[in-house]
């Protein structure tokens, strides 16, 4: 059997440039390099719900704004199949099914589930009568729901960020233990990580560990050339680094951070000599040359931010020309989504019932009636 792709976004927001190096700029090349029988690209507005179950609006609006990323980034309709989560109801049957096949104390152990519920603020000493605060049952459970949708498509390959690394083995578990109870029908997925170490986790403008929807903290592939240009401005640097003559420090430096993760060796060629500083004008080669510059001292934090705005502004430049265009035919991507999910439910439900036939819960099934009443007569007439 080919190899399956199973990933996607959550719409609580646009899309941003930590989606992009950890997951979507890896889906765009994998999507065209042929090797995948299918791709599922899914846009899990059910498991946006679940920590947003007061705001489906929010949810709802930007299952359209993460659609018009995706296909500005380059996901190609034809190639890759595109998917709203909730409008298919076999992925809530496989995640009720498999919720008998982990226990609470193996979600709670889940440190991204841990990470996230703390980074939410659902206190864990709340004891949840005011009904407002604590976690919501679904959000604790989301890693379920996980498993669900990469099973559901028999997925053997999940290119994610960092983050999600604990969700995939969590899967795992869940198809081993599937499979040994009721037999092999469910497929062991692998994680695909970025290979660049910057582009696990992209940290956001503020420093943060992560740039994420929720904090608030990001470049959206969408924001104007002025917009990155004045998020780059804001960003932090090296704090001990306050005379352009100082020499600065590269590890845990936001903005080298970025650039390990955009800089690609054309833009050198690019953008040699567009930034004059008060003492160098920027001759450099490599990103190991301007690094090696930045800690022996001797260049500024305007003119490596400079150079940032301009390589995050080349690589954005085409994704933010295609929006434009694609904004100006809305049907056309609500009908790419149609059609994607109709096709992603005939999948999904193929699975389901073989997960159904072999729990034996498919009573009604052609044949297996027949059988079942058989069987139960015989017992009754001895
Ligand atoms: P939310 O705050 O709503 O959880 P998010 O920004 O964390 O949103 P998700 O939709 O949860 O985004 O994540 C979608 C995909 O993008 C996942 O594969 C995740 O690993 C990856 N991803 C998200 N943020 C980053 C980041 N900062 N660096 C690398 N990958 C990321
Ligand atoms: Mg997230």
């Amino acid at each position: 059997m080919g190899k399956i792709i199973l990933t996607g976004d959550r719409p609580t927001g646009r899309l941003h440039i930590g989606h992009y190096v950890g997951s979507l700029r890896r889906r765009v090349e994998l999507q065209n390099s042929g090797e995948f029988e299918k791709i599922f690209i899914m846009i899990a507005d059910a498991q946006a719900l679940t920590d947003n179950a007061d705001n489906p609006e929010k949810v709802r609006q930007n299952i359209l704004e993460v659609a018009l990323d995706y296909l500005s980034a380059g996901l190609d309709p034809e190639k890759s199949n595109l998917f709203i989560q909730s409008q298919i109801s076999e992925l809530t049957e496989l995640d009720f099914f498999y919720q008998n096949l982990v226990t609470v104390q193996r979600l709670q152990r889940n440190p991204t589930v841990k990470a996230e519920i703390q980074m939410r603020g659902f206190s864990d000493s709340n004891d949840g009568s005011d009904n407002k605060a604590g976690t919501p049952v679904g959000f604790f459970c989301y890693p379920i729901s996980q498993a669900a949708d990469i099973t559901a498509f028999k997925a053997t390959t999940v290119p994610v960020g960092e983050d999600q690394e604990p969700m995939i083995e969590q899967t795992r578990e869940i198809v081993r233990k599937f499979n040994s109870t009721y037999g092999e029908v469910l497929v062991e997925p692998e994680i695909m990580l970025p290979d660049n170490a910057a582009c696990l986790r992209l940290p956001g403008t503020d420093g943060k560990a992560k740039m994420s929807k929720s904090l608030g903290n990001c470049i959206y592939l969408s924001d104007s050339a002025e917009e990155v240009a004045a998020k780059v401005k804001g960003m932090y640097t090296d704090p001990l680094h306050l005379q352009v003559s100082d020499p600065g420090h590269v590890e845990g430096n936001t903005v080298f951070t970025y650039l390990d993760a955009f800089c690609k060796p054309e833009h050198f060629e690019k953008f040699r000599n567009a930034f004059i500083g008060k003492k160098v004008s920027f001759e450099f080669n490599s990103l190991d040359e301007v690094k090696d510059q930045y800690r022996a001292g001797g260049l500024g934090d305007m003119m490596i931010k400079n150079f940032l705005a301009a390589v995050l502004n080349d690589t954005l430049e085409p994704i933010r020309q295609r929006r434009q265009e694609l904004e100006k035919n809305i049907p056309y991507v609500y009908e790419v989504l149609k059609k994607g999910t109709e096709a992603a439910r005939a999948v999904a439900s193929q699975t389901l019932a073989d997960v159904k036939r072999a729990m034996k819960i498919n009573y009604f099934d052609p044949g297996v009636l027949e059988e079942l009443i058989k069987e139960q007569s015989d017992k009754y007439s001895k």
